[in-house]
């Protein structure tokens, strides 16, 4: 017989550690799912134009990595990273600004995983975490299951209010050049007194900077963590300039954490693929960017260019929205009361998806109230689709959009 509280035979064997409960299914990647179906414009996703990818100099760099090095690049090899490349990251991080050197560099599968390990060294269940409003959503994901309380960093149209940093959260989480998901950018002053509060006040900064190369007007000030760099975990990645699938991040962090971060990078996957670093040296090293890195930005603002204008023509007088200088999203807030969760299931019956932007809110958000801007707000992504279809698009959602207006007049 079994003990009373015992599972009897057909239930789970699993018995799911706490931190499951607060695991959550991507939203975006559930709307991703429906936007795959046919005819379906999709404004929703982030991935890079597969058009861009270099795919003659990925082949070469691999062809040369098997030829030259195979039994290196097929082996184990060092949690730190493959050492070329933390040098040219290094290298590249210096000429922005930071003064960083090799050793100061540890490569991750992706900046995602620089943020779970970040989450992993830093967050007790209980620590107050402050992130911007609204933020990235795959932060929120690897944050959460360490049970952080969110605290919205008060903010204005130039980013977060310096004096709001706190020394008692672990850290902020920040994306200062055209963020995930609103496209803004935080300019030079206000990047430097936040520099400067951290350090006054003992707090943590830890910027992730995915999108520094992707602008189409002028490139971004220098980082925050240039100015603060004793108080800053930096976050890089060459999904966005080079290729998601070689899944390479890497995270500068002051010598203090560095220990830890390596630690639980071991733990969670001894190092990050040595093949797909190996590559992607290889085909750096050969100035690959110098002449791949214009011809993106020029795809992506064309691009950019064609929803500011569809905007222009078939929203004016329903939305507010700021034009980004670079990176993948726009982000619009309707003028109406709308809930935009409602708004996209009609958008994907007329053929179109967005995401909807409560996703990016954390709970304790003024913004989050019912009706607020979480709920008006949407992120439209310019970077997959054409210029044609950006368009076609843009004038469905706002047909959708002004037809609810004339069913609520009516
Ligand atoms: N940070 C931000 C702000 C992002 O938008 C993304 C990608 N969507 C990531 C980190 C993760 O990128 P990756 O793991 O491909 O480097």
């Amino acid at each position: 017989m079994s003990a009373p509280n015992s599972p009897s035979p057909s239930d789970s064997p699993f018995r799911l550690a706490r931190r499951c409960e607060r695991m959550n299914p991507s939203v975006l990647r559930e709307i991703l799912k429906v936007t795959e179906r046919q005819g379906i414009i999709s404004l929703a996703g982030g991935l890079p134009s597969p058009d861009l990818f270099p795919v003659d100099a990925i082949r070469e760099a691999a062809r040369q990595v098997l030829a030259d090095a195979p039994r290196e690049a097929l082996q184990y090899g060092p949690s730190e990273g493959y050492r070329p490349l933390r040098e040219w990251i290094a290298s590249r991080l210096s000429a922005d600004g930071m003064q960083v050197d090799a050793d100061a560099v540890l490569i991750t599968s992706g900046s995602q995983q620089g943020l779970d390990l970040v989450a992993k060294v830093m967050i007790d269940a209980g620590s107050a975490v402050q992130v911007e409003s609204p933020t990235y959503l795959g932060a929120l994901q690897a944050f959460t299951p360490f049970e952080p309380v969110y605290q919205a960093l008060r903010s204005d149209a130039e980013g977060p209010d310096p004096e709001a940093l706190s020394a008692s959260a672990r850290f902020a989480y920040l994306v200062p050049s055209f963020q995930n998901p609103a496209g803004r950018m935080i300019p030079a002053a206000r990047r430097e007194a936040i520099a400067r509060a951290a350090v006054a006040k003992g707090a943590v900064i830890v910027e992730d900077n995915p999108y520094g190369e992707l602008w189409y007007d002028s490139a971004p000030p220098r980082p925050i963590a240039a100015s603060a760099p004793t108080h800053t975990i930096y976050l890089g990645s060459l999904s966005k300039v080079l290729s998601p699938g070689l899944r390479l991040g890497y995270i500068v962090a002051p010598p203090a954490i560095r220990p830890k971060l390596l630690q639980a990078k071991q733990a969670a996957d001894l190092h990050t693929s040595g093949l797909s670093q190996r590559i992607a040296a290889s085909a750096i090293a050969t100035g690959l960017l110098d002449a791949h890195l214009p011809r993106v930005r020029s795809h992506y603002r064309t691009r950019r260019d064609a929803m500011v204008q569809a905007l222009e023509r078939h929203f004016a007088g329903m939305a507010d929205w700021a034009v980004p200088g670079g990176g993948m999203f726009l982000w619009m807030t309707l003028r109406d009361p709308v809930d935009a969760v409602a708004l996209l299931n009609e958008a994907v019956e007329a053929g179109v998806a967005f995401v909807p932007g409560r996703a990016f809110f954390v709970d304790d958000d003024p913004a989050s109230v019912a009706g607020g801007i979480a709920d008006r707000s949407i992120r439209l992504s310019f970077v997959t689709a054409t210029p044609e279809q950006i368009d076609k698009a843009v004038a469905t959602l706002a047909d959708v959009v002004s037809r609810r207006r004339d069913r609520r007049a009516a």
